[in-house]
């Protein structure tokens, strides 16, 4: 029976614990935030998070001290940090109970990363449902004001920090980085060309950093404990540990925390409880929606970039999405490309037009009006969407297309006339 490593989960895991800043500070929080203005320089907090191989939990998996490495220093313009809190992808709640049970943990990571990249004006985007989220998050900015760890001139120290908490309207695109800040700064959200780069010119084309929450809320315990201690918990090239989502059909959905590593079987039975009742397990999406899909007899590997790479999916935002015998395997691609198509932002011909053929041809096949052939043309079109367009949504919808059918032909040739 595997159990959970807890570092961001914490207090979280301790009964009664409400995630006030009295309580994260009895908790030795903030404490971190202290030392790092009094003794160190945002070089100092930038190494020592390049040297712990932090990598970016919103879903590409980046080296977050490489990015934040590259942020241009323009002459006359300031620098920003935007935290990407507009966790959109189905199956994927991690952030949400950060920001809702221990907002200080997260806030304080933020905090620390805007002294490293020198920015003063600190941005919180979050989705639009999380209204607890951002309720939580306004009240606890305020009570940092009121103890004096944010504002001008912090503690003394002469740095000077403002957090802004901003609210996207649901769109999941928005949680693509530069959708997000055309967003933030009052645009309809479209994904903007790369390059120029956000380090470069992202938020009013100024340099920018664009950071997860669970990526931000690991920085305290690096600075803190140090680059090697959070390398010990995980494995070579995925350092740290990782918040794992867990949901669909199983006994006990949740968030846990493990090393990087732990197996993928064992997180759905020993965590998650295995399935439910008289039922045996049929596949698991690993990370999110758009990952693709892996058999029952394929889930004995372990949870981490690496080897989920190397069983052809990936980790993704680590939302692990449990399916069992009683899942129609075409009607839940029709529902997952339901939401891709609606969600896409209609820039490329490939993803508009695309995933809504896909979704038409998909209502067809429910409904018993299409040759076998047309399994085939559906894969084709999911083929020619991928690699051809400017933001990941494009494949995000095509790649489960691709997958589903691959290991499940039979289920999609069994709705043909
Ligand atoms: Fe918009 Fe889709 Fe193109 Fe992304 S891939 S820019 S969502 S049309």
């Amino acid at each position: 029976m595997i159990k959970e490593t807890l570092v961001l989960l914490k207090n979280i895991r301790q009964a009664g614990y409400k995630g006030t800043i009295e309580e994260y500070q009895q908790t030795g929080g903030y404490s971190v935030w202290k030392k790092v203005l009094k003794d160190l320089t945002p070089d100092d907090v930038k190494k020592q998070v390049k040297d712990s191989g932090l990598r970016g939990r919103g879903g590409a998996g980046f080296p977050t001290g490489f990015k934040w490495g590259f942020m241009a220093d323009v002459k006359g313009k300031p620098n920003y940090l935007v935290c990407n809190a507009d966790e959109g992808e189905p199956g994927t709640f991690k952030d949400r109970e950060l920001m809702i049970k221990d907002p200080h943990l997260f806030l304080e990571g933020m905090l620390i990363s805007c002294f490293a990249v020198k920015c003063n004006t600190g941005y919180i985007y979050v989705r639009g449902e999380y209204y607890e989220a951002i309720k939580i998050l306004k009240r606890e900015i305020a009570q940092l004001n009121k103890a004096k760890f944010l504002g001008d001139n912090i503690l003394g120290s002469g740095y000077s920090l403002k957090l802004v908490v901003h609210s996207g309207a649901g769109a999941y695109i928005c949680g693509e980085e530069t959708a997000l800040l055309d967003s933030l700064e009052g645009k309809r959200g479209l994904p903007r060309v790369k390059p120029p780069f956000p380090a470069v010119s992202g938020f009013n084309a100024c340099p920018t950093s664009v950071n997860n929450v669970e990526t931000l809320a690991n920085v305290p315990f690096i600075m803190e404990k140090g680059a090697e201690a959070f390398k010990a918990n995980g494995t070579i090239n995925n350092a740290g540990t990782r918040l794992i989502s867990v949901s669909g059909l199983v006994k006990r959905p949740g968030v846990y925390e493990i090393k990087m590593g732990v197996n993928l079987k064992d997180i759905i039975y020993d965590f998650g409880g295995g399935t439910l009742p008289n039922r045996t397990l049929k596949a698991v999406i690993p990370g999110g929606s758009s990952s693709p899909v892996l058999l029952a007899d394929e889930i004995d590997i372990g949870c981490d970039f690496d080897c989920l790479q190397k069983a052809k999916s990936m980790l993704g935002s680590a939302g692990v999405v449990v399916l069992d015998d009683t899942v129609d395997m075409p009607r839940l691609l029709h529902r997952l490309i339901e939401f891709y198509a609606h969600e896409s932002c209609g820039q490329c011909t490939p993803c508009r037009e695309g995933l809504n053929w896909i979704r038409i041809l998909l209502r067809d096949l429910l409904a018993r009006r299409l040759e076998k052939s047309w399994v085939d043309q559906i894969y084709r079109i999911a083929g020619n969407i991928t690699g051809t367009t400017l933001c990941a949504l494009g494949d995000a919808g095509a790649i489960p297309v691709m997958s589903f059918i691959d290991k499940f032909r039979e289920e999609f040739l069994g709705y043909c006339k």
